[in-house]
């Protein structure tokens, strides 16, 4: 039985809403994998702008999603490991920026560790009169929508979208989609390598990578290393922004990448994918569904694990370079 607070607010019209936020303050791959909520939102309130409220890293790929039409940019207190990163002032500040928004309802979309209640109830200060989430836990009234959370294990858009469906936004398709111009498919094929991840528990070694590309090279395929300018040391040769980036996946005949953004881009965009999946989380909560993906991962006792650093050896990310090579071929040539 759910709890008596569950879902007591009216139902919401959404076809007369005129202005949404979509609070996802998160990395890229978050952002991407949000594409099917607002593309669900757009559809039952087609009159409304849908503005996103996304941290730096999601941001960088919001231009790209398609029927967001502007975004609020915040490191947001409550997504930060150091309490001090944000003062309070900040907090104000981002009711302020969210009252100016004038918005008739806020979605605060989560992962299955995170909570809506922080943004619900900075959405109420702010005096957006709808507000909609997700929890386990009960919170009062932050949110005057709150939505009993589904099972952890669940995909992170079935699970975004599971909260828009129990307040009377049916889904419009679960599949990722990317605006990106259209761009040819270069003569000479390549792989694409993405060794980053958010995190170090995340990061095949880079050794490993490189070991990856060397195999690659052997059998004829051209090897591009993308990343970002703080992964120099992961031997990253080209540091595109996020459009760039997209473009090189699009562009690519197999993507090979941690659990990270990339995955979810290769997804978007079609482009098969070796996934080195860390056992730091669950792969049903975020595996690439709608292109070719193969999963590599060494099962251990201590997954999920939800570590920024592994505090053993990366066990679990343990993969043979040439298993992963083997697999990026494979893929490739199937492409
Ligand atoms: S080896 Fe275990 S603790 Fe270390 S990252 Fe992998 S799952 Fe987590």
């Amino acid at each position: 039985m759910e709890h008596p607070a569950a879902l007591a607010g009216p139902p919401v019209d959404w076809a007369a809403l005129r202005r949404v936020l979509v609070v996802r303050p998160d990395n890229l791959g978050d952002v991407v994998m949000a594409g099917p909520a607002v593309r669900a939102l757009h559809h039952a309130a087609p009159h409304a702008r849908l503005d996103l409220l996304a941290a730096p890293a999601g941001a960088a790929v919001a231009p790209l999603l398609p029927h967001v039409d502007a975004v609020l940019t915040a490191s947001v207190s409550w997504q930060q490991l150091d309490a001090g990163a944000v003062p309070p002032d900040a907090d104000l500040a981002l009711v302020r920026r969210i009252a100016g928004g004038r918005y008739d309802a806020a979605v605060v979309l989560t992962s299955f560790s995170q909570s809506p209640w922080p943004a619900a109830y900075l959405c109420r200060l702010a005096g957006v009169p709808v507000r909609v989430g997700a929890s386990k836990e009960f919170g009062g009234a932050g949110l005057t929508h709150w939505v009993p959370a589904p099972p952890d294990a669940i995909h992170q858009v079935d699970r975004m979208l599971h909260v828009l469906e129990r307040v009377g936004v049916p889904p419009a398709g679960t599949d990722l989609r990317l605006n990106l111009a259209a761009s040819t498919r270069p003569e000479e094929p390549y792989a694409l390598l993405l060794p980053g991840a958010s995190c170090a528990s995340r990061r095949y070694p880079p050794g490993r990578f490189a070991r990856v590309a060397e195999l690659l090279s052997e059998a004829g395929l051209r090897v591009v290393v993308a990343g970002s300018p703080r992964e120099a040391d992961l031997g990253v040769t080209a540091t595109p922004d996020v459009p760039g980036l997209a473009a090189l996946v699009a562009g690519s005949a197999v993507v090979v990448c941690n659990n990270s953004g990339g995955a979810h881009l290769a997804s978007a965009l079609r482009r098969p994918v070796v996934v080195l999946f860390a056992g730091t989380e669950q792969a049903s909560q975020y595996a690439p569904r709608d292109t070719p993906a193969t999963i590599l991962t060494v099962p251990t006792e201590c997954a999920p694990c939800r570590q920024l650093r592994c505090p053993y050896a990366l066990e679990c990310l343990a993969i043979p370079p040439d298993d992963v090579a083997r697999a990026a071929l494979r893929l490739a040539a199937s492409g």
